[in-house]
């Protein structure tokens, strides 16, 4: 059967530091209270390897396990077995016991939740009665100033560790989170924002400009006859063409500038706070970068774009409304010759600005 890796793994790992600690903080506690009822040698042999060689035990046996995770769920519910078992072996020594039962219990609901606590405190009671079957011991109804200065450790150290390790494992998560939220708004091919990510962005900025009636230009960028570079040079090299306008938008665009890949071969920007004649020289200015760049691997290689921009007018109705006049005019340089900045209107109907070169 094939091992386990990942989340099973790295929970056994994180098990057997504060394993071996509790354990071997519940030898003071435990021994305080055993001592004074004089207990069989292999009873001090038995808590002895408990303390000190149980958790390198059970940190192998579930490392060596085919299923690491249930292995260290297992080990959770030995850990409670023998717990109940030494807290009836004291007797229920109030301090030793509830001192050993406690922490185990907060063991098992932060590795397992509420469920997995009920089903330790089962397990606590089944070692309490084996316990009470082998030793027959009378109650213990009051703890001794050693048994409470020998539970002191455990009680104080102990859950300090766990605490610890709750806090570093919460620092973990909220890292990943950040990661996985990144991820979920990138574009994976390109690194810009996807598709989503940047229409959210749109209507922040949609609000934005409503609110403080500030200049706003959007341009959709689409790569002329991308199909015809895919189906010329392959997938492969068209995956690198994206990545390549990618790069260029994120090294001709400013710093404000939000670039994402609409989908396709279509790209998208918000330019904040920019009229629309000043969209139109700046995305001039990558048009004509990008036109005459040349791979010298692929010479025959060259890319243009058709590019429509759209400024924020105070009367539309929607963001959706403010794409959709880039679209048009984006459309409209498609349809008059590609390799070229269509600005849309200014009031309603789109009007080509060809600042550049048109190439046929
Ligand atoms: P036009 O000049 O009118 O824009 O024509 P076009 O060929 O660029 O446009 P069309 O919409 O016909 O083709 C876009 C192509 O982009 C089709 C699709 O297979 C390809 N494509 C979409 N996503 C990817 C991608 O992630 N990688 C690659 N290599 N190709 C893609
Ligand atoms: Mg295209």
């Amino acid at each position: 059967m094939k091992k386990q890796t990942g989340k099973g793994l790295s929970f056994v790992k994180r098990m057997y530091l504060p394993r071996g600690l509790g354990l071997g903080l519940g030898f003071l506690s435990v021994a305080a209270a055993l001592d004074p009822l004089q207990p069989a040698t292999w009873v001090w042999a038995l808590l002895l390897f408990h303390a000190f060689g149980g958790a390198h035990v059970q940190f192998q046996l579930a490392r060596l396990s085919s299923y690491p995770y249930w292995a260290e769920r297992r080990n959770l519910m030995f850990d409670s077995i023998m717990g109940g078992f030494w807290a009836g072996a004291v007797g229920l020594n109030p301090l030793p016991a509830f001192a050993v039962l406690g922490m185990m219990s907060m063991n098992n609901i932060s590795s397992g939740g509420p469920r997995f606590f009920w089903r330790g405190c089962l397990a606590q009671l089944v070692g309490v009665l084996i316990a009470v079957a082998i030793f027959s011991p009378t109650l213990v109804t009051t703890s001794t100033p050693l048994q409470l200065y020998a539970s002191l450790p455990l009680l104080l150290i102990y859950p300090l560790s766990v605490g610890l390790a709750c806090y570093e494992l919460a620092i973990k998560l909220s890292e990943h989170k950040n990661r996985l939220g990144i991820l979920s708004r990138t574009d994976s091919l390109t690194g810009l924002f996807n598709h989503g990510a940047w229409k959210d962005l749109l209507q922040i900025e949609y609000g934005t400009c409503q609110a403080l009636n500030r200049s706003t230009t959007i341009a959709l960028i689409d790569i002329d006859h991308f199909k015809a570079i895919n189906d010329t040079h392959g997938h492969i090299v068209g995956d690198n063409v994206l990545k390549q306008l990618g790069s260029e938008l994120i090294k001709n665009l400013r710093d404000t500038d939000l670039a994402g890949r609409y989908g396709g071969d279509e790209f998208c920007v918000i330019l904040p706070n920019t009229s629309l004649s000043q969209a139109a020289e700046i995305l001039e200015r990558l048009r004509q970068t990008v036109n005459h760049q040349r791979d010298p691997a692929i010479p025959s290689l060259t890319m243009s774009l058709s590019i429509g921009i759209a400024a924020y007018k105070p009367h539309f109705n929607g963001a959706g409304m403010w794409l959709n006049e880039a679209d048009k005019a984006l459309y409209a340089a498609k349809s008059t010759g590609r390799n070229k900045i269509n600005s849309a209107p200014v009031e309603s109907t789109v009007f080509a600005c060809t600042l550049g070169a048109e190439i046929g």
